[in-house]
């Protein structure tokens, strides 16, 4: 039988093309605790304001956009509440001020939101005159209802939909009970919690403790919808991890690794495993840790030049020095001398003896004059220059302010200049046929749990191939990529300089953000830096702003680390999954990722089938996460980015799944975990004690558990590349005689997408999809009032398509399956 494997995702999606890049503000690391917590050593930048960690809360996304646009620092950690967004900002105090003038609220300790254990009563609490009559009943939808149970303590999360959410006057409100398990009343009302995102209604929720699972729920709205639905297991039927196989070997990584340590040990693996593993050098090498030699002279005002010199620091910038001098007598031109790499600006002079040179003089002179020592000098920020420069007291040093803080890093470990990235390829056949899966881990500096994860992850299928059943067979029929480290300049900075670094490390900025005072606020965010649902294209979540935290660069794939993602995907086509490794918000997300603020227009949702395969492998993963210390990542942080958390433009997920079919998930790990001890759940950070309170947050143990998760990543990779299995798909209630309209929608087999005409023509590609009702909800249902003939085909997650039919070609009609609906008159 011929096997054919289509890639629907790709065909049926109208095509964007474009850009990529991602955004997201960080939740901030503290740097004097994370060099406490076992950390390089490392001390706030001579002329930096010292930065502190904040909680706070914004309205909406709107006000998340504007405060990222300002420069703030915002990414990760952040999630949804109620009453909008709750994070963390790195900020200084004079930010503080600059925040609440924003609008922003900065919270006490202990003042984050958390959901309510206890039943309010529900709608009662409304009164009678907000219950409307019957037309309303069939309003409500349960969208997802389910129970988890983590250390002992049972929960419940629902989320339900009203069709008249979007009403806002007055809003309509949505009661939620539930029952006690089979044949128990239900009760406990509470009232459930309204989403709105971008003026779009999402949906209303709840997340609480519960000690007995419910069977069933009751959603009532206040217009009189009413539904019930059943609960579902969230994490509950965890098969043991592979770290539980008698013999099998994990727990390598003893502490955080900086990207030369990450880099010298994949090396070593592909050559002491040549048989199953190899390097492949990335083709663009990054801008590198380096900066040009830098100062800024004569203070901040009119009177203030800002110097650069044309060489990197450690290629001789760092031995320059820049003098203003003042010389006895008068009317005396503006002048530049240079003995070496001693610059002299001779300070013109008056008729009456008076220093007479500009900033904006001084300036000019020194880029014309300086023997190609200085190559940009001007005035400080926005000032025109136009005060008249003072002497200095001597010879002024420039320094790329990168070697201060080495002190903390053996001799030589910090390499300056650009960096070529390796990516460490682990599979017995690499030749193209195995499904490849990429592992991309610290796009973002400061995340430093997602590379030890990410290494873990190697050495456990290194180590294990020989003598673990299940580990051979990952390593026999996948083909993986582990990038390490994707932003090894920033890394670096991240360990020695400036620990809450998130960018690369390249200086986009104009004059006017180009002072060394600015120097922890240039790069570019690589996850915004793509080419789909881009900023450069209107998506949300990009900054165009150099000193933004989401700055998306000045063009879409301007950034050498974001070129090469595109390069190995393209080289390596065989590669059919992806995992962008982040940290630390307890997420795990797909598509759609980004959206346009005016309307809350999406990029193209996944097709029902892709949506259903990435919830089913979302499920697993997390699920192997569980199985270490019962982390529990919630399902209110599972599904599309946008949907549960914000729009982030250009990032790598859209580019790779809407260009290239591939299965593209995005992972922040180390999020919050319930402590049993104070009945709450615990916040994560970006460099966590490296070993701490096991049950708590530690890198070591975040390492360990989300390297099982990445591990059933490569099993579900492998069954994909295995799954020879058509799917089959059936429509409910089947073909027949109705009296009267009927209900009817697909149901499949497994997670896959179907495609169906009602118009008496042959299923293909181009026909109408088999939709969800709305997102994160089930297919839609029809409602049939007259006789209708059905004619439809599915296609799973692998490709292939339901008995084998081929809709590209006029097969004989039995291919395709057929149901008629005959509504006849009694
Ligand atoms: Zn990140």
């Amino acid at each position: 039988m011929r096997r054919r494997r289509l890639r629907i995702a790709l065909l049926a999606l109208p095509a964007l093309v474009g850009t990529v890049l991602m955004a997201t503000a960080p939740a901030g690391a503290d740097p004097a605790k994370s060099a406490a917590a076992g950390g390089p050593g490392r001390s706030s930048l001579e002329g930096q304001e010292s930065v502190r960690l904040v909680r706070i809360q914004l309205t909406g996304a709107d006000m998340l956009d504007k405060v990222v646009a300002a420069g703030f620092d915002l990414e990760h950690g952040l999630r949804r509440v109620p009453a909008g967004i709750e994070g963390e900002a790195v900020v200084t105090a004079g930010q503080v001020a600059e925040l609440r003038a924003m609008g922003v609220t900065i919270l006490g300790n202990g003042e984050s939101f958390a959901w309510s254990d206890e039943a309010d009563g529900g709608l009662q609490t409304l009164g009678a005159r907000a219950v409307q009559p019957v037309n309303h009943e069939e309003t409500v939808r349960v969208v997802r209802a389910d129970w988890f149970t983590t250390k002992g303590q049972g929960f419940l999360y629902v989320e339900a939909r009203t069709t008249e959410g979007q009403q806002s006057d007055p809003v309509v409100t949505m009661q939620l009970e539930n029952d006690s398990g089979r044949g128990t009343p239900f009760g406990f009302a509470r009232t459930m919690s309204r989403f709105v995102d971008s003026g779009q209604y999402m949906f209303h929720r709840n997340l609480f403790k519960l000690d007995a699972r419910p069977k069933q729920i009751r959603v009532t709205s206040s217009t009189g919808g009413v539904t019930t639905g059943f609960v579902s297991n969230w994490l509950e039927e965890a098969p043991p991890p592979l770290t539980a196989n008698p013999g099998y070997k994990s727990d390598f990584v003893d502490g955080y690794r900086h990207p030369q340590q990450l880099y010298r040990r994949a090396e070593e693996i592909a050559r002491q495993y040549p048989d199953i593993a190899e390097i492949v050098y990335l083709p663009n090498r990054t801008n590198g840790y380096q900066r040009k030699a830098q100062a800024t002279i004569g203070g901040t005002g009119q009177e203030a030049v800002v110097v650069s010199s044309a060489a990197w620091g450690h290629e001789g910038g760092n031995d320059i020095t820049v003098e203003f001098v003042d010389r006895p007598g008068a009317n005396l031109p503006l002048g530049v001398e240079v003995v070496g790499k001693a610059v002299r600006v001779l300070l013109g002079k008056d008729a009456s003896g008076g220093l007479a040179s500009t900033a904006a003089q001084v300036a000019a002179a020194l880029e014309t004059g300086s023997q190609g020592l200085i190559d940009r000098a001007h005035p400080y920020r926005t000032n025109a220059g136009t005060g008249i420069v003072a002497p200095t007291a001597g010879p002024v040093a420039l320094t790329d302010f990168l070697d201060q803080k080495r002190a903390g890093a053996p001799e030589g470990e910090v390499p300056r200049g650009p960096a070529t990235i390796p990516v460490l390829r682990i599979g017995k056949h690499r030749d193209g046929k195995k499904p490849g899966v990429l592992i991309q881990a610290q796009d973002h500096a400061r995340e430093w749990v997602p590379a030890t994860t990410t290494l873990e992850t190697a050495e456990r299928l290194v180590h294990n191939y020989r003598s673990d059943r299940e580990t051979k067979k990952i390593v026999n029929d996948t083909d993986i990529f582990l990038i390490l480290s994707n932003n090894p300049d920033g890394a670096n900075y991240s360990f020695y300089n400036f620990a809450s670094q998130r960018r690369n490390m390249t200086n986009h900025c104009p004059d006017e953000n180009a002072d060394p005072a600015r120097r922890d606020a240039w790069g570019v965010d690589l996850n915004r830096n793509y080419r789909v649902g881009s900023g450069h294209d209107g998506y949300a979540g990009g900054s165009t702003d150099c000193v933004s935290n989401t700055y998306q660069g000045p063009e879409e794939l301007s950034e050498p680390e974001s070129k090469n993602i595109i390069w190995l995907v393209e080289k390596y086509s065989n590669i059919k999954f992806m995992m962008s490794v982040h940290s630390n918000g307890g997420q795990l997300f797909w598509q759609p990722g980004a959206y346009i603020a005016d309307g809350r227009i999406t990029t193209p949702r996944p097709p029902l089938g892709d949506e259903a395969f990435y919830w089913q492998s979302a499920a697993r993963i997390l699920s192997q996460v569980k199985a270490h210390r019962e982390t529990v990542v919630t399902p209110e942080n599972v599904g599309g980015s946008s949907d549960v958390l914000y729009s982030s433009a250009g990032n790598v997920r859209e580019d790779l799944y809407h260009t290239y079919g591939i299965y593209a998930f995005g992972w922040e790990v180390g999020g919050s975990i319930y402590n049993p001890a104070t009945g709450t759940w615990q916040g994560g950070s970006f460099q966590p004690p490296w070993v701490g309170d096991p049950a708590l947050v530690s890198g070591h143990a975040e390492t360990m558990e989300y390297a099982n998760g990445i591990m059933e990543m490569f099993r579900i990779a492998a069954e994909w590349g295995r799954d020879k299995q058509d799917p089959t798909s059936r429509l409910l209630p089947g073909g027949g005689k109705y009296y009267g309209p009927v209900d009817v929608r697909f149901e499949t087999n497994e997670p896959a997408t179907i495609y169906y005409t009602t118009d008496g023509s042959r299923p293909t590609l181009n026909s109408p999809r088999y939709e969800a009702t709305e997102f994160r909800e089930p297919g839609q249902v029809f409602h049939v009032t007259e006789t209708t003939t059905f004619r439809w085909f599915s296609v799973d997650a692998a490709g292939n398509i339901e008995n084998n039919y081929d809709p590209t070609k006029n097969e004989r009609r039995d291919k395709y399956r057929t149901a008629t609906i005959r509504i006849v008159k009694r």
